[in-house]
């Protein structure tokens, strides 16, 4: 009977680790899940956090002495509309398979693992508090064909890594139901999203707002910037904006 026992634990512990391990969204690699760790630690230690001297207005690091108002050429080039900017880390390969598993193939778990990613990119945390997090919309049409917006999903996962002091407010909806910006070059970005956005009617915020306009990525900056163009013209005077990555 003992015997019989013994042969069974084994077979549990498999079952258990299968239970509470997952698989990296990386490198495929298993992770045992202890705290935050959906993606696993290898993995992590290897993104490019943002930290040290970067642009002010997209957040990509830079070298040099530090200064406020540093800018990269790229945001030189803009005319962007908002105060500051941040992004937690660069998008090379690992970093654009975590983006991809997040809005193509719907991962939101992984965005569990938030607290975590925070600590990683100095002063982020303090720079979400207090403010409010509007998500970059997306088209009624596109919504309903991808189920799900991932740039709210970032914005929910910022409030609640930060706490009260933060809230999400679905402020902008998107009026055009413009193509993807993948393959466009800077200026058909620009042109693409030109009158896209517009504030919802019943959108709950007041002018004295902080607003943080989230979405996955910063590319050329083109879709916060129409975003950030919209609340300007309604009097907002505090925008800034931050990402999940940059490239
Ligand atoms: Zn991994
Ligand atoms: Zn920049």
């Amino acid at each position: 009977m003992i015997g019989k026992r013994k042969g069974w634990i084994p077979v549990l512990n498999r079952a258990l680790d299968f239970v509470f391990t997952s698989f990296c969204p990386i490198c495929d690699g298993r992770v045992f899940k202890d705290g935050y760790s959906y993606v696993c630690q290898e993995c992590l230690d290897t993104l490019a956090w943002v930290h040290g001297v970067r642009c002010k207005l997209c957040g990509i690091p830079m070298a040099g002495m530090d200064f406020q108002g540093l800018t990269c050429s790229g945001c030189r080039e803009e005319n962007l509309l908002f105060d500051q900017g941040r992004c937690l880390f660069v998008l090379e390969e690992r970093a654009r398979r975590l983006i991809h598993d997040i809005k193509y193939h719907g991962a939101r778990i992984i965005l569990r693992d938030m607290p975590s990613w925070l600590d990683r990119s100095e002063g982020f945390r303090e720079y979400l508090e207090g403010t409010v997090l509007v998500p970059v919309p997306l088209h009624r049409r596109r919504l309903g064909s991808r189920g799900f917006n991932q740039s709210e999903w970032i914005a929910h996962a910022f409030r609640k890594a930060v706490g009260p002091s933060v809230e999400v407010v679905h402020g902008l909806k998107r009026k055009k139901n413009t193509p993807t910006q993948t393959k466009l070059d800077r200026s058909q970005r620009k042109e693409n999203v030109k009158n896209a956005f517009a504030l919802t009617r019943k959108n709950h915020l007041r002018k004295e707002d902080r607003i943080m306009l989230i979405d996955d990525v910063f590319t050329t900056g083109a879709t916060l910037n129409a975003c950030a163009e919209v609340l300007r013209e309604e009097g907002f005077s505090q925008v800034s904006i931050a990402t999940l990555g940059h490239g």
